[in-house]
């Protein structure tokens, strides 16, 4: 069975352990400082009552709610915790997995009963962390993920062979992961309403109306397989790009031109991998210099191009005012560790999805075709 856990109003949770005056609080968790300027990334349940949920903008929430109380995020926060839950987690024994910063997937075998068990667990957490968590148990990861919702907060639910249609036929489509709006709009045009509905329709029949993701629904809907914990052993110590200039040049606008796009390179293996570096090491070589090379960590681990980029420039500022001819130059990251988060903030999402569509294009058309813009940066580009 596979066991699903999942923290209820993670951050907002956090923050009312941290702080008692906030405890049965409605309470927001915001992405940025301004109360009436941002975007809700968490409530708490008080805060749900009034019909307030993440993603709704904080003047919109507080129109809901006047007392509300309000918290800026603190990413690093929720980051440490999550991995203590992870590690303490990982203490029973049983392959695990995250599927975000408060979501954990867990293969657990005969040799525990899994609702006591699931209790257990819940149980720890409170007594380690003060927050509550809903557990989700059946038999792969759709479903036992399905089944954390539907008793939240501090529940229990299992799918068994026995109640799996029962219950399925209850729950609305929407609420199964990967089906939004769109694809449910779809599927209700289909006649497919309920979870049960989508469970009964064949492998054909969900390909024919919504293509390749329909097949692989299927497959994860109908799955008796485990998940395969992700492999941490394969991946490699650094990521690095470098090139050799036609002639050495000190034209600093020209330099940066350079450094940015081979940071983007790195940036882009990374994420190509899935990866996040927490350092950034970048070497210069030239006629006068020799051969020059510093590295600067991050606060949190990135794969961020324009982040590297950044992180070089401040290495480049440490040369001197005067820039020294640069023949060849190199950006590196290491301390490489796989990226388990889904962005938090819209913002993030934002930024992940610009990201993304440039990876796509230079998968098309070269490494380097594109990358985001800056302002102050040279206009002219080099290509390589
Ligand atoms: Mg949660």
């Amino acid at each position: 069975m596979i066991l699903h856990i999942d923290m209820d109003a993670f951050f907002a949770s956090i923050e009312q352990a941290i702080n008692p005056r906030l405890k049965e609080k409605p309470l927001i968790v915001g992405s940025r400082d301004n109360r009436m300027h941002t975007v809700v990334c968490a409530a708490s349940y008080e805060a749900k009552a009034y019909g307030i949920d993440s993603g709704m903008s904080s003047r919109d929430a507080l129109q809901l709610c006047p007392n509300l109380e309000f918290v800026p995020a603190q990413q690093g926060r929720y980051i440490w915790i999550s991995e203590q839950i992870f590690r303490m987690l990982e203490g029973y024994g049983f392959s695990l997995a995250y599927t975000s910063i408060d979501e954990f997937q867990m293969d657990i075998n005969d040799s525990v009963e899994p609702q006591k068990f699931a209790r257990q667990i819940q149980e720890r957490i409170y007594a380690d962390f003060h927050i509550t968590a809903s557990v989700g148990i059946a038999k792969n990861w759709l479903l036992a993920k399905l089944a954390s919702k539907l008793n939240k907060p501090n529940g229990i639910a299992v799918l068994t062979d026995t109640n799996l249609t029962e219950i399925l036929d209850l729950v609305a489509v929407g609420k199964i992961c990967g089906v939004g709006k769109k694809t449910g709009q779809i599927l209700s045009d289909l006649g497919v309403k309920t979870c049960l509905d989508l469970y009964l329709k064949s492998a054909d029949f969900l390909e024919q109306n919504l293509g390749k993701y329909g097949f692989n629904l299927y497959l994860s809907l109908h799955s008796q397989e485990r998940f395969e914990p992700a492999e941490e052993e394969s991946r490699p110590k650094s990521v690095g790009h470098s090139y050799t200039l036609p002639r050495a040049t000190q034209t600093p606008g020209f330099i940066r031109a350079w450094v940015r796009l081979l940071s983007e390179m790195v940036a882009q293996r990374l994420r190509a991998q899935n990866l996040l570096a927490d350092t950034v090491h970048l070497w210069l070589n030239g006629p006068e210099m020799g051969n020059l090379g510093a590295q600067k960590a991050f606060h949190e681990g990135s794969n961020d191009g324009y982040q590297i980029y950044q992180r070089s420039l401040k290495i480049m500022a440490k040369i001197g005012p005067k820039m020294p001819k640069v023949r060849a130059l190199g950006v590196t990251c290491s301390g490489l560790l796989p990226n388990r988060y889904l962005p938090l903030f819209e913002e993030q999402k934002r930024r992940e999805d610009l990201l993304k569509t440039i990876d796509k294009i230079n998968g098309r058309f070269g490494e380097g075709s594109i990358y985001p813009g800056i302002i102050g940066l040279t206009k002219r580009m080099p290509r390589i």
